[in-house]
Order: structure tokens, then C-alpha cells, then sequence
């Protein structure tokens, strides 16, 4: 029997207003809050990914989960809530894909290793160090979080090479 309750979130997938929107901050710390949460590790893990922004279910708020284990370690878990880089060092350029764009990779810059002041589900402060990928899950997580998607980190050629792809597969209806 599957025991999983929590309702499975359709992730939105570029050019949805949603995902270039900044998210709100979260001021209430309630049940319904834990309930999101989890919802967004289940929608994660359905959709294959290691990392899932509240904006690419359609809530614009600043919430993020990730797992870099993809359900192999449960230390792995972060949810970070009303997160903010405080601290940065060095640079990684890796390839970078996402929910809501299928398909698309490329390599982005990104700093090898971030400190990320945040609050748990109950509100309280906590903090997250990563170096490699869970370095890069987490700034491209708040990107999310302030309307920006790793496209818009690439060079304008780049970037509108990709719009072009995505747009003649749109027109197929492959999108
Ligand atoms: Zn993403």
C-alpha cells in the first residue's frame, strides 16, 4: 500500500508569470505550512528532481526544498524557508537543469560553496553550509525564489537561443 497523503503538485514550466515573480515571505509557521512541505517533497520526487521552489507549483512564496541524495539519505533533506545568502566563496561552473524547463541543460556559474541563513517549518533560525551540488541546488532554489531561472544567468545568445528552441517546440506542441 502506498501510504504517501500528501497531493502530488503539477510543476509549472516556463514562461508561467509565477516563475518570474519574487516570492512573499512566509510569516505564518502552522500545520498547513508542514502539510506544503511535504507536498513539495513528494511533488519533487515525482517529477524526478533534486530540488523544488514553491513558485514552480504556482505559490509564490519563499519556500524550497531540497535532496541531493534523491531520497537515499533523509540528512539530506533541507527546507529552507525565507532563505537569504549570507556567505559565499570560490566558483563552479557546472551544467544545470530544471523542473521547469524539460530538457534544457547548460552550464552555469555558480559559487562552489554558500552559507544560507533560513528558518525550519516551526520559524526558527537556522543555517545551511554546502560546497559542489548542494552549493548550486541551494542558489538556484533562491533564485527561484526572486523570479530568476538559471537562463537568465547565461549570456543573452545563450539565452535566446534557448527561447528560440523552447518556442518552436511549443508551436509542435511539444512543450
Ligand atoms: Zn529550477
Amino acid at each position: 500500500m502506498n501510504q504517501s497523503v500528501g497531493k502530488i503538485h503539477e510543476v509549472v514550466k516556463w514562461p508561467a508569470p509565477v516563475l518570474a515573480k519574487r516570492g512573499e515571505e512566509v510569516t505564518v509557521f502552522d500545520a498547513k505550512l508542514k502539510k506544503l512541505v511535504e507536498e513539495m517533497f513528494e511533488s519533487m520526487y515525482a517529477a524526478q528532481g533534486i530540488g523544488l521552489a514553491a513558485p514552480q507549483i504556482n505559490i509564490s512564496k519563499r519556500i524550497t526544498v531540497i535532496d541531493c541524495s534523491f531520497k537515499k539519505n533523509p540528512d539530506e533533506k533541507v527546507i529552507l524557508i525565507n532563505p537569504e545568502i549570507i556567505e559565499r566563496k570560490g566558483k563552479q561552473i557546472e551544467e544545470e537543469g530544471c523542473l521547469s524547463l524539460p530538457e534544457i541543460r547548460e552550464k552555469v556559474s555558480r559559487a562552489a560553496w554558500v552559507k544560507v541563513r533560513a528558518q525550519d517549518v516551526n520559524g526558527d533560525s537556522i543555517e545551511v553550509e554546502g560546497e559542489e551540488l548542494l552549493a548550486r541546488a541551494m542558489q538556484h532554489e533562491i533564485d527561484h525564489l526572486d523570479g530568476i531561472l538559471f537562463i537568465d544567468r547565461l549570456s543573452r545568445l545563450k539565452r535566446d537561443l534557448i527561447i528560440r528552441k523552447i518556442k518552436k517546440l511549443q508551436k509542435n506542441g511539444e512543450w
